[in-house]
């Protein structure tokens, strides 16, 4: 069985106490390599290796730092194909989507942050009297904290920020998915990162998650996960003050006008609802139709899901994967049993999925549409982060807005309809850090990203990322 292992002050390393746990391939169900757990004795190694490496990469220009993250970018592109393999193996997602995904905006996400820090300054002003200037700096030793579902993609987007503004990082994949976070890893020094400058330790959130959290020594966390694991980290950290950023979950509304261009539209709503097997925190889980095209919409969307090819993850034809773990597709198998026993009636899917040969044994949840629920149940308040779409009629702009509104969470939105007026009025009254029109999930790594309500705190991407991983010294002066 392969094995992961720590990276701390430049070097693989077993964990201080011997102790590994098991992690599984999904798509056969069963383990394939043993992860570190770690404790607090690997973490105080970690810290003292970060805070050893401070000060000189601090004082490195931001432009020789960003050498190293491009570098850093390239290696990653150099293996993407290992790295698209090993992501697959790990977390599920069919080969093609890891390949075009999660290990592209790996390296893009370095190479973004990288560039961003060269131009991030501060600011000047002026009075008749003094005249100020502002000096945006590190931290010093940082915490990531990324989940499961888009592992690659998460990891980069949490450290890279934090490297590229001149802190140091002990950044902590997902237990559930830590295999390219320890190839990556394996890359660093080859990029000319320095020793201490990225830590990776793995294990068990409630350990190795919750010492980091806890640590004197580490002023601020970048978590991206559940809200309730959220709430924890947001305790945990006001004891000491940190500065905390929390991506958490979604219970997103597709919203379709009886205007919209119904082809364009059907094959949003599928993409929002079922890519990474609706595991991202973006997925469209509510489908709100207009009445006049409710029937005919509903008809093209469970023919069109019918289509998606569930199968070997490894396979380039495959589209549907299997879901991350066995605990998490007994999570949704229960969430779908639920929703019947709700009223809701099962349109297409809602059911676990035997895929043939190799992967008999595999997690797999065929792509599950749901009708006749009212937006106040559990299965419509939920986050329930599977291939399960629950579908519904609306009348009128108002309806729609209060419908998608009415849940705790508040990340994203997609709205689907030609009036480009309307199309702004609905996002401007939409409950959500993000909304989208006409289309789902395109981003601009610029703008900002994050949630409302029970969705998160704080905004990353852009600049927004780079301020959270610094503080602003005002120098003033009389004129
Ligand atoms: P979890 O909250 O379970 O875990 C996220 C990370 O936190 C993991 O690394 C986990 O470690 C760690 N962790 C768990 N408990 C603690 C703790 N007490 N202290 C510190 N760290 C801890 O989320 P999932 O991994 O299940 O990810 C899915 C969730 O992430 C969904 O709710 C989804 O919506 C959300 N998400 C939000 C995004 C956003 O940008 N808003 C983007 C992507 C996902 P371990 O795995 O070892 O338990």
């Amino acid at each position: 069985m392969q094995k992961i292992l720590n990276f701390i002050g430049g070097e693989m390393r077993e964990p201080v106490s011997g102790r590994y746990f098991e992690t599984d391939d999904p798509s056969v169900g069963a383990p394939y390599a043993l992860v570190p757990d770690s404790g607090a004795e690997d973490l105080e190694l970690a810290v003292t290796a970060a805070k050893k490496a401070f000060p000189a990469w601090r004082d490195m220009p931001a432009a020789e730092r960003a050498k190293a993250l491009h570098k850093l970018a390239d290696l990653i592109d150099r293996n993407k194909d290992a790295f698209a393999r090993a992501e697959c193996i790990d977390n599920g997602r069919p080969v093609a989507g890891c390949a075009a995904v999660n290990i592209a905006r790996g390296s893009a996400n370095l190479r973004f942050f990288a560039d961003e820090a060269v131009t991030f300054t501060g600011e000047k002003f002026k009075t008749d009297k003094i005249e100020s200037y502002t000096l945006p700096q590190p931290l010093g030793v940082v915490a990531t904290i990324s989940p499961w579902n888009l592992p690659m993609l998460l990891f980069t987007w949490k450290f890279a920020p934090a490297l590229a503004a001149g802190n140091c990082v002990i950044a902590k994949p997902s237990e559930v998915t830590p295999m390219t976070a320890c190839m990556l890893a394996g890359l660093a020094n080859e990029a000319g990162i320095p020793a201490g400058v990225l830590n990776v330790l793995h294990g068990k959130g409630a350990n190795i998650g919750a010492e980091m959290t806890a640590h004197p020594d580490i002023p601020a966390i970048s978590f991206t996960g559940g809200t309730a694991t959220g709430k924890t980290i947001y305790a945990s950290a006001a004891q000491q003050l940190k500065k905390v950023s929390l991506e958490l979950g979604g219970k997103n509304p597709t919203i379709v006008f009886d205007d919209a261009d119904l082809n364009k539209a059907v094959e949003g709503a599928i993409t929002a609802g079922f890519s990474n097997q609706g595991q991202i925190c973006l997925c469209g889980s509510r489908l709100l139709v207009q009445e006049a095209i409710y029937e005919d919409f509903k008809k093209a969307f469970v023919a069109r899901a019918k289509e998606i090819k569930i199968g070997d993850p490894l396979l380039a034809e495959t589209q549907h994967g299997p879901m991350v773990s066995k605990t998490h597709m007994e999570k949704v198998l229960g969430y779908i049993d639920l929703a019947q026993k709700e009223g809701g009636k099962i349109l297409t899917g809602g059911r676990r999925y035997i895929v043939d040969g190799r992967c008999k044994d595999g997690w797999f949840i065929a792509p599950t549409i749901i009708e006749g629920l009212p937006m106040t149940c559990r299965t419509n308040q939920e986050e329930i982060f599977g291939p399960v779409v629950t579908i519904m009629p609306f009348k009128t702009e108002e309806e729609a807005v209060a419908l998608a509104n009415n849940v705790e969470y508040g990340l994203a939105a997609s709205v689907w309809t030609q009036d480009r007026v309307k199309a702004d009025r609905v996002a401007a009254h939409i409950e959500s850090g993000i909304v989208w029109q006409n289309c789902w999930n395109m981003r601009d790594l610029h703008t900002p990203f994050g949630g409302v309500k029970k969705s998160g705190v704080g905004r990353e991407g852009g600049r927004r990322a780079l301020e959270f991983f610094t503080e602003e010294k005002t120098v003033s002066r009389c004129i």
